[in-house]
């Protein structure tokens, strides 16, 4: 045999990931509130939050929606090639044309499988646009990734609702990055949110990114907003002094029922 054989590309362990689930539902944080996307929730975190309620632990099946929210799903194996989560999504989009708005990947954190989304993103991108879901801690593994994602929704860790003292450093390196895509902040706020602690973070947030969109996000106990319409407005007010963009906005998906 002579001449240059082409090969199938080799399908290597890092262009697969481990997935907990993939669904479609409706976007119920921040500013593409309402927005229905296909949801691709990632294994693993670098975090461990107090008042985490996300299933992140690899398995070597997960479920996946039989047709997109339809709430019933069949187990696929883990890890999941490209190809294999590709055909998936765009299987999904065409069955419900112009249904999805875009692709949320989230977690657990993603960026813990920064390696396989190097290879995912440039391909599930031709079928919807990327939103990426992230605690904001790990900025060396965005980096790569930045010219293959349409809006980064960033996490920023209060230690009064995480129980873990806030990552400043890691948080201040991933904004400075995050801010050159379209992004917003999300604060998790909570009854032990002092008012303090949020300004402090705040203003951190503000000398990094003036101009990103600030998300006080009340947290959810048992299904409930845990703070008061005053206390939320009296937070608000306080921000606001600093930082011209703050919204409101609590976790809606709980009122629909929704995952
Ligand atoms: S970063 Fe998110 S997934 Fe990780 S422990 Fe905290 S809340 Fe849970």
């Amino acid at each position: 045999m002579s001449g240059n054989l082409i090969l199938p590309a080799r399908v290597t362990p890092l262009s697969s990931a481990m997935v907990v689930e993939v669904f479609s539902s409706i976007q119920g944080e921040g500013l593409h509130l309402g927005r229905r996307q296909i949801f691709i929730r990632l294994a693993d975190c670098n975090l461990s939050c107090a008042y985490c309620d996300t299933e992140f632990f690899r398995a070597s099946l997960f479920p996946s929606e039989i047709r997109p929210g339809c709430g019933f799903s069949t187990d696929r194996e883990n890890p999941v090639p490209v190809y294999e989560i590709a055909e998936l999504v765009a299987g999904w989009n065409r069955d419900l044309p112009g249904a999805h708005h875009s692709i949320s990947i989230t977690g657990g954190e993603p960026l813990c499988q920064a390696d396989a989304l190097a290879v995912w993103l440039p391909e599930l991108r031709k079928i919807l646009p990327i939103h990426l879901e992230t605690n904001g801690t790990l900025p060396e593994d965005l980096v790569p990734l930045l010219g293959e994602i349409d809006f980064i929704s960033m996490d920023f860790k209060l230690a009064s609702v995480t129980g873990v003292p806030t990552p400043w450093e890691e948080h201040k390196r991933f904004l400075a990055l995050a801010a050159q895509s379209p992004c917003q902040v999300k604060l998790v706020v909570g009854p032990q949110t002092s008012f303090d602690e949020l300004l402090a973070a705040v203003r951190f947030i503000h000398e990094i990114a003036p101009d990103v969109p600030m998300i006080l996000q009340p947290q959810t106990i048992e299904r409930r907003v845990s703070l008061a319409a005053h206390q939320l407005l009296e937070m608000q007010a306080l921000a606001a002094a600093i930082h011209h963009d703050i919204r409101v906005i609590p976790q809606v998906h709980h009122f629909l029922n929704a995952p």
